[in-house]
């Protein structure tokens, strides 16, 4: 027999999690279902900015007091809270010179399998069933029907893709919402490490408590060093997989561990994992199914934020939901476009031509563009940055939240 729900989450990242916790909490069946067990790996650095952690209080009522607090009802990492590392500062280098070091309000560093594993139990808590284990193996934007790896099916008034990057449900929308080929031209790479810190063979040099970007090296994209829960995190992204040599991602990545100063570089294993970087879908709802976090291409592409803009995503389209499910499908797709024409979009399409600008001056003048940039009103791009104005000409941003969403 098939078991029924009102709505299906396939996904249990800050995305799901998000989408589950706000229709749980209006009392309707919810299944959240994920091919993993939280607590579970994800490639990822765990910056949050100032929105990220609004986001949070809106959306499941964890406020920062309780999040930071020592011990912590929701510790993450021996004893801390959920933040190991908190930044009032974030440094830009172009090569070895550093270009610039203030931030207004603080980055909050989370180790995401606490993280991710505290936002499933929220969810839990307001009444979604968490069904680990089960990986989709296809969905029928048509009917809200969901078949599991096994031949298990479930069935949904409504189904939230949140699989990730890699999403098995984003293909059941189909030639209309989704070309292929445009999704893989964006596609970034990213390869991302944790190191010890000592001065032996695959080990970074010194303590990081500070976050780092790095652009002009490496030598495609750009670079990161954040602190880590047990170690510095190193890792690159970038749309161009070979440099001007023609040497692969992994070469340029070992190459910014050198230039960081880590011995025997070689000796790291390596891990990689796509990001969508510019290629939110023009239309991430069709039929009974909608798209959200990563599963939608709904990442911020100049800095590769995605943890908020996951939970944002997740959130609309909650929203948008219970709108479907009193109006019908039609709705429901107007409403999730609704809320993310006032909110995500610009953000992400103001971004992106910030992003072409800046390399594109970067390739002809070298460091003097990012130079100017980041010295011509660093308040104003730092509020840019934590959500407080927009990537829209830095005018003053609100979030708006939908239906569902506390305060
Ligand atoms: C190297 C790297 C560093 C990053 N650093 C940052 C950062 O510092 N700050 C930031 O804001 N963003 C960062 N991001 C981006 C951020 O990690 C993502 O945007 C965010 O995790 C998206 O959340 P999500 O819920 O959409 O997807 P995910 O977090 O990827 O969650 C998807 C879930 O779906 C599950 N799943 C996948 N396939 C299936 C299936 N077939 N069936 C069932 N379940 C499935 C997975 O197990 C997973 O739990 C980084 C990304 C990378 C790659």
């Amino acid at each position: 027999m098939v078991k029924s729900y009102d709505v299906i989450v396939a996904g249990a990242g800050p995305a799901g999690a998000a989408a589950a916790a706000v229709l749980a909490g209006q009392k309707l069946s919810v299944a959240l279902l994920d091919r993993a067990e939280h607590p579970r790996h994800k490639l990822c650095g765990g910056l949050l900015t100032a929105k990220s952690v609004e986001a949070l209080a809106r959306v499941f009522g964890l406020h920062l007091s309780d999040l930071a607090a020592r011990p912590s009802p929701f510790d993450g990492c021996g004893g801390g809270g959920l933040f190991h590392e908190t930044s009032q500062y974030l440094f830009l280098h172009q090569g070895q010179e550093l270009l610039r070091g203030a931030a207004a309000e603080p980055f909050r560093f989370v180790d995401r399998p606490a993280f991710d594993a505290l936002l499933v139990r929220m969810a839990v808590a307001r009444g979604a069933e968490y069904l680990p284990g089960r990986a989709v193996e296809a969905c029928d934007a048509a009917s809200g029907l969901v078949r599991l790896c096994g031949g298990e099916e479930l069935s949904g008034r409504f189904v939230i893709g949140a699989d990730g990057a890699n999403s098995v449900t984003r293909r059941a929308l189909g030639m209309n919402g989704y070309d292929r080929a445009a999704w893989r031209r964006n596609l970034a790479a990213a390869i991302e490490v944790e190191l010890p810190v000592g001065a032996g063979p695959g080990q970074f040099p010194r303590q990081v408590s500070v976050p780092e970007l790095h652009v002009g090296s490496p030598q495609a994209g750009y670079g990161w060093v954040f602190p880590g829960p047990r170690g510095p995190k190193v890792g690159i992204c970038g749309l161009r997989r070979n440099d001007r040599d023609g040497r692969d991602f992994g070469a340029i990545f070992l190459d910014f561990l050198r230039l960081l100063g880590v011995a025997a570089p070689e000796s790291v294993a390596l891990r990689g994992h796509p990001l969508p970087y510019g290629n939110a879908l023009a239309r991430p709802a069709c039929g009974r199914l909608l798209l959200a976090g990563d599963a939608g291409g709904f990442v911020e592409p100049l800095f590769g934020e995605g943890i908020f803009y996951a939970l944002a995503t997740g959130a609309h389209a909650a929203s948008a939901t219970l709108c479907g499910l009193r109006n019908g499908e039609e709705a429901c797709a107007r409403e999730y476009e609704r809320l993310l024409a006032r909110t995500v979009r610009p953000e992400l399409v103001w971004s992106n031509r910030l992003r072409w600008l800046l390399f594109a001056a970067m390739r002809r003048l070298g460091a003097a563009p990012i130079r100017g940039f980041v010295n011509c009103a660093p308040a104003a791009l730092a509020e840019m940055v934590h959500g407080r104005r927009s990537f829209r000409l830095l005018q003053k941003k609100t979030w708006e939240w939908g239906e569902g969403v506390g305060g």
